[in-house]
């Protein structure tokens, strides 16, 4: 499989479906579809696959026009990344005129481990993504739910350092 640029870690980061792949009907590695947001209905891709380029995950085009130099060669990338579940539209940090890479999903643990002084939920309140600190009603109440309800996504600018975590109710 691909080394994917803006997806660090498919093997450890990916969300796989035991649903066979509809292409070559591996069970090994799949995709699941329903993350595409494609027209297509796809139910599963094995990554095999996904890097024969046989379908490619649709960006909008307003997360398109977060880009303004070289952008056809990022989007192309990112539509040949696989998807993080449950981020709507695709919807993709953008961070020094980049995709951000995606490193994973955390829980409290790692907050805890990443943050300097084991306050987990400082480090969430500070690299939660802004458009997301508005809307917060409660940070308790999200830092109890992450792991259940609640999914943290994290993303990484290779290029600054800069973190930012999406936040996504299942
Ligand atoms: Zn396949
Ligand atoms: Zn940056």
């Amino acid at each position: 499989m691909n080394n994917y640029k803006y997806f660090d870690n498919v093997k450890k980061n990916g969300y796989f479906t035991e649903s066979p792949c509809q292409f070559c009907g591996t069970t090994k590695n799949c995709l699941d579809g329903v993350f595409f947001e494609s027209s297509d209905d796809i139910s599963s891709i094995c990554l095999e696959c996904f890097d024969k380029k046989k379908i490619h995950v649709s960006i909008p085009e307003y997360i398109k026009n977060r880009i303004k130099n070289n952008r056809d060669q990022k989007v192309n990338e990112l539509q040949f990344c696989p998807p993080v579940p449950w981020i709507q539209n695709n919807d993709w940090p953008v961070c020094c005129d980049d995709f951000m890479v995606f490193i994973g999903e955390w829980e409290q643990e790692e907050f805890c481990s990443h943050s300097t002084d084991g306050d987990g939920l400082s480090l969430l309140k500070e690299l939660l993504a802004d458009e997301l600190k508005n809307i917060v009603e409660s940070y308790d109440a999200l830092w109890a739910d992450l792991g259940y309800e609640t999914a943290a996504f994290v993303f990484m600018c290779p290029n600054c350092g800069k973190k930012v975590v999406i936040c996504q109710d299942y």
